[in-house]
């Protein structure tokens, strides 16, 4: 209103000014009456051609894209221009600051170890994160506005976002069943929804170890004490001569031997998983270990085998020297065991180039089959499970020495031949060993 009065009152001055200038001309060349309305009229005119000349030019910059500044004029024009043009950089600094926090929050999505996928209310992908499309097999880009069934085909998929009850996940299965996913879906806003996948291969992987081992666990003690309950009917319910008795209590015998074995390497392999890493602080004399491993090996093998322990003399390893004893304690029983009557059983140290060693126990006995050798560490996995029955084998020693060897930041190498024998080797890392210092003569363990 302000800004029409303003203009009136410029168009009235115009006018007035004109009225003079048109008397005092008019007077001059003999027009008194007519001098003053032509003079008002004129300069009225000039006014409003300008003022119009204004407002078209503002208009014209209104019609492009605006990238240049507004005209500067004086006045209304001017004062519309320069708010019209501040109103609009306003407007492009708040599209600039919301752009980039869109493009934060997609890129804080985009860094979620989750699959993030979000659909519109007809199944159409939005957006999805590189996550998701690497476990639902999408392009990002390519498929977006796609519908995702379309995409997706596996029909547990497709049945779950169909059925619309989202209160449990969905596991999917890759179609090579490679991978496992678990996928939730959440509903927001109209219709749309929220599909987020978690790849949970590991999970299902170490929930089926877990069942096979409680499931291997049971089977194992369960077959000794249903010997055991037979023997303990048959000495409840039968009259025994005492022959027959004693050789009852010697089978019975046998079967709490297995299952103690079987107890206590559980107990081993438990206690291994449940503790941190021997530090490598406490020193143990190499040579030592291997001679007492081979005194073991001796005492069970009671003269049936020839077992010899070479070098280490001069150096020392680092770690839980219990765990080092049963590790090397656990093959040379398994040479024992595995090798008849006769054989040659060795226990070696090697030093290695790369300043970290091996410790060898190596014999000429069953050997094993090329197929076995991947496996052999797997708990409970036996190459022929009637023979390490007979000879104690509870089918978890490897499986103990693995841990043992990986708690010192070693591994485990098989090589074997059957009928010609077996090596298996610990390989220790550098970090863990150093050379006995000559004129030590400090007992087992002084750091
Ligand atoms: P087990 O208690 O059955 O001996 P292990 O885990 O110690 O269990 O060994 C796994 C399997 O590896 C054994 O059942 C056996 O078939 C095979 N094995 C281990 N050591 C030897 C060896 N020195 N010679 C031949 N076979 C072996």
């Amino acid at each position: 209103m302000s800004a029409l009065l303003s203009r009136a009152v410029w168009a009235m001055l115009a006018a007035a000014l004109g009225a003079l200038l048109g008397d005092a001309v008019g007077h001059a060349w003999g027009h008194a009456t007519t001098g003053a309305p032509v003079g008002a009229a004129l300069l009225a005119a000039l006014a409003a051609a300008v003022d119009g000349w204004r407002g078209r030019r503002l208009l014209a910059w209104l019609r492009t894209e605006q990238t240049g500044a507004a005209p500067r004029d004086t006045g209304f024009w001017g004062e519309l221009g320069y708010r019209v043009e501040r109103g609009f950089r306003q407007r492009e600094h708040q599209i600039e600051r919301e752009r980039g926090r869109l493009e934060q929050f997609l890129s804080a999505i985009e860094a979620s170890p989750n699959g993030v996928m979000l659909l519109d209310a007809g199944g159409q992908i939005e957006w999805c994160n590189s996550v998701a499309a690497d476990h639902f097999g999408l392009d990002p880009v390519r498929d977006r506005r796609q519908r995702v069934t379309n995409l997706v085909r596996q029909p547990a998929f497709v049945a779950f976002l169909q059925a619309g009850a989202f209160d449990e996940p969905l596991t999917l299965v890759d179609p090579l069943g490679r991978r496992s996913f678990s996928v939730i879906v959440r509903e927001y806003g109209e219709g749309l929804r929220l599909v987020l996948s978690l790849d949970v291969t590991e999970r299902e992987r170490a929930d089926a170890m877990r069942r096979d081992f409680v499931a291997n666990v049971s089977h194992e003690i369960r077959t000794p004490l249903t010997v055991l309950a037979g023997f303990v009917e048959t000495m409840a319910s039968l009259p025994l001569t005492p022959v027959e008795r004693e050789r009852v209590l010697k089978l019975m015998e046998q079967q709490t031997d297995r299952m103690q074995a079987l107890v206590s390497d559980l107990l081993t392999l438990a206690q291994l998983e449940g503790s941190p890493r021997p530090p490598p602080d406490r020193w143990w004399p190499v040579a030592s270990l291997l001679l007492r491993a081979q005194a073991d090996g001796r005492s069970l093998s009671a003269g049936r085998h020839e077992i010899t322990a070479s070098g280490g003399e001069d150096a020392e390893i680092a770690g839980s020297e219990t765990e080092l004893l049963s590790a090397i304690g656990n093959l040379v029983g398994n040479a024992v065991r595995y090798t008849p009557e006769g054989g040659r059983i060795e226990l070696r140290f090697r030093q290695r180039d790369d300043g970290g060693a091996d410790i060898e126990v190596s014999d000429t006995g069953v050997g094993i089959a090329r197929e076995h050798l991947s496996r052999l560490t797997e708990r409970f996995y036996r190459v022929d499970s009637s023979r390490s029955r007979d000879t104690g084998g509870t089918g978890l020693g490897l499986s103990i020495v693995k841990h043992v060897v990986q708690r010192h930041g070693g591994e485990i190498d098989v090589a074997s031949e059957p009928g010609k024998g077996s090596r298996f080797k610990l390989g220790f890392p550098a970090a863990r060993l150093r050379q006995r210092a000559p004129a030590s003569t400090a007992p087992a363990g002084a750091a």
